[in-house]
C-alpha cells in the first residue's frame, strides 16, 4: 500500500521515498508518493523518478490492478530503474498536474450549474468534459454556462474536504452526482469535496486533486454541447 501524500496536500511537487518493487514492465512502486493514478477522469501523473544512478522519466502512474491501493509509476520505454531499496525523489511534471487540477476543479463547478445526472467524464491539460442525461436539450446554453462558470470561478471560493463514513454516504444517495464512477468506498470513510462555505457551490465525494481556491481556474469557456444519445449531452470546457 502506497501513502498518498497528494490526498493530504495536493500542491507537493516532490518528495523523497524509497523503491519497494519493480515490476517485469518497469513499474515502479515506492512507499508514498505525490503522483496521482489515474482514476475518476483524472489522469495519471507524469514527472521522474531520480536515483544516485540516474533518473527514469515516468510516462503515466496507475493502479495496481490487484489491489487499488498500491500505486505504480510506469517507466517512459527505453529508461533506466532504480533497484528494491534505492532512496530516491519522485518529481512531478507539476504543470500538467495544475492544469488538471484547475480543469478539474472547473468539472465540479460545470456540475453544480447543470442540475442532471452525470454519466461519465474526462480531465485533459487543454480540455475537460463531462456526460450529462438531459431530457430537454433547451436546458443547457453554451453561453450562459460560460458566464455562469466564469462568475463562480470569480468569486474564489474556497475548496475544502471533509471525511465521512461510508454509512453517512450510503444514508445521502443525494451526494452523488457521477451513476458512472462509484465514489472510493471499501476503506470505512469518503472524502467529500466542498466548494464555497459548507459546500454551498458543490459538495460531492470525490478522490482527485483540487486547486485551493476557485479563482486559480483561470477563465475557461464551454467550447461545444455535443448529442452523443438520445437523451446525452457532452459538455466541454476549455481554458481560454
Ligand atoms: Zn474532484
Amino acid at each position: 500500500m502506497t501513502e498518498l501524500l497528494y490526498r493530504a496536500d495536493a500542491y507537493l511537487k516532490s518528495t523523497p521515498a524509497k523503491v519497494l518493487a519493480v515490476n517485469e514492465r518497469g513499474g515502479i512502486v515506492l512507499d508514498r508518493t505525490v503522483f496521482y493514478a489515474s482514476a475518476g477522469g483524472q489522469p495519471g501523473d507524469r514527472g521522474e523518478v531520480r536515483f544516485a544512478g540516474g533518473e527514469c522519466a515516468i510516462a503515466t502512474t496507475v493502479y495496481d490492478n490487484a489491489d487499488n491501493a498500491t500505486i505504480v509509476h510506469v517507466a517512459a520505454e527505453g529508461s533506466s530503474h532504480p533497484a528494491i531499496g534505492d532512496s530516491v525523489e519522485a518529481d512531478l511534471d507539476w504543470d500538467l498536474r495544475y492544469r488538471h487540477m484547475r480543469m478539474h476543479t472547473a468539472l465540479h463547478l460545470l456540475c453544480s450549474l447543470v442540475k442532471f445526472p452525470v454519466t461519465g467524464g474526462q480531465i485533459g491539460a487543454e480540455e475537460g468534459r463531462l456526460d450529462f442525461d438531459i431530457e430537454d436539450a433547451s436546458a443547457v446554453d453554451k453561453d450562459k454556462l460560460t458566464a455562469d462558470l466564469n462568475a463562480l470561478i470569480a468569486a474564489d471560493h474556497p475548496v475544502g474536504e471533509r471525511w465521512i463514513t461510508d454509512e453517512e454516504l450510503e444514508a445521502n444517495p443525494g451526494l452523488v452526482r457521477t451513476m458512472s464512477v462509484k465514489p472510493p468506498m471499501g476503506s470505512g470513510k469518503v472524502r467529500l469535496v466542498l466548494i464555497g462555505e459548507n459546500g454551498a457551490v458543490d459538495m460531492q465525494p470525490c478522490g482527485g486533486t483540487h486547486v485551493r481556491r476557485t479563482g486559480e481556474i483561470g477563465n475557461v469557456a464551454v467550447s461545444k454541447i455535443e448529442k452523443k444519445g438520445k437523451i446525452n449531452r457532452r459538455i466541454r470546457v476549455v481554458f481560454t
